[in-house]
């Protein structure tokens, strides 16, 4: 296991600094407080607070922990929605939150294109309450500018736009002031164990999940958005939380703020440029995503054929780990991140082992 990098785009590689925090949370003896005493709720402003500056995030967003972001999907569905929700939908995971609301007996409409494409339409049904956007659909490497993001919100001043932002941070800028709702999980572009969620909401979210509280359309579930948002105000969680997670987070994001974005952006722009180029350039191997605009920076999809196994093998002889493809396309497709903790010069190995494979 020495050596050897994780391309896969989640669980993914360990950004270089965790172990250290590891071992310095278990000297603080950080799993053993308390999620109500004051150290918690400074571990949980540390990290909400260094998320704000990483991320842009402007005022009067609120920032709660939840498991993954496959629960926020449905804490959101409950607490935000009385009916109608609409999804763009272009891969499995955009459609893991469509039929989330269908399982939760919301009328739920989608908005679907073929794996490998992304949007150019941004009407939406104009009652819909919830708009689900994909900043980074994980499956095919296909990405949602923020102009369409833009767009959406010209097209429908009244719905929510929530942003599944999963794979996408922290690297892609979101335009803040048209949306609403905002989510993602730790063990993609953080670089981190899993079993934390974020998720992030704002005024509009607060008044909705009230009215349908107050109007008793609310079925109580251990977590709701206004459980978190109780807690919040004292920075802390409903439950007992993974405070050694979050603690974590925390530093991370501290980590990734003393680097600077704007680093972490040029660097993951140059990791994508000469990856593409290397598939593009490939007589045997080519981009699953053919139009420029929508090409993922953050996981990129190698459509491989015949050579999936060969080039898998290929690289973990060099201590590559490159991901499956996703469902059916498991055997065609290799998936690369390309978050923070995938460095320039193990990108740059990458991309001369795809130059010199041969089939
Ligand atoms: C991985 C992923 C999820 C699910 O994240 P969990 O932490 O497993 O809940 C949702 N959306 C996208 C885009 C993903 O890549």
């Amino acid at each position: 296991m020495n050596h050897v990098t994780h391309f896969a785009p989640g669980p993914s590689q360990i950004y270089f600094t965790v172990p250290d925090h590891i071992r310095e949370a278990f000297r603080q003896q950080v799993p053993s407080i308390s999620h109500r005493s004051k150290a918690f709720e400074e571990i949980f402003a540390h990290a909400t607070d260094g998320l704000k500056t990483l991320l842009a995030i402007p005022d009067g967003f609120k920032i709660v922990f939840t498991t993954s972001a496959t629960e926020v999907w449905e804490r959101a569905v409950q607490s935000l929605v009385q009916e109608k929700t609409c999804h763009f939908v272009n891969g499995a995971f955009s459609k893991k939150f469509f039929e989330t609301a269908k399982a939760q007996k919301k009328t739920a409409t989608k908005i679907e294109v073929m794996d490998g494409l992304g949007f150019d339409n941004p009407a939406t049904p104009p009652d819909a309450e919830l708009v689900a956007l994909i900043a980074n659909e994980t499956s095919t490497g296909v990405c949602m500018p923020a102009e369409f993001m833009r767009q959406v919100r010209a097209g429908n001043a009244n719905a929510l736009l929530m942003v599944d932002a999963v794979s996408a941070l922290p690297y892609q800028p979101l335009p803040w002031e048209v949306l609403d709702s905002v989510y993602f999980s730790v063990q993609k572009g953080f670089g981190l164990p899993a079993g934390l969620g974020v998720w992030i909401f704002n005024d509009r979210c607060i008044a909705k999940a009230k009215a349908i509280a107050a109007a008793g359309l609310y079925l109580p579930s251990y977590h709701s958005l206004l459980s978190f948002l109780e807690m919040e105000k004292k920075n802390q969680t409903p439950e007992t939380p993974n405070v050694l997670a979050i603690y974590l987070l925390g530093k991370v994001v501290e980590d990734f703020n003393r680097r600077g974005i704007d680093i972490i952006r040029k660097e993951t722009e140059y990791k994508a440029a000469i990856l593409y180029q290397a598939l593009d350039s490939h007589p045997l191997l080519s981009t699953s995503v053919s139009e420029k605009k929508w090409r993922s920076k953050t996981s990129v999809v190698a459509h491989v054929g015949d050579h999936a196994f060969a080039l898998f093998e290929h690289l973990s002889k060099h201590g590559l780990l490159a991901g499956d493809g996703y469902g059916a396309k498991k055997h065609q497709q290799l998936r690369f991140a390309n978050f923070p903790a995938h460095s320039k010069e193990v990108y740059e190995k990458l991309c001369d082992l795809i130059g010199g494979f041969h089939g």
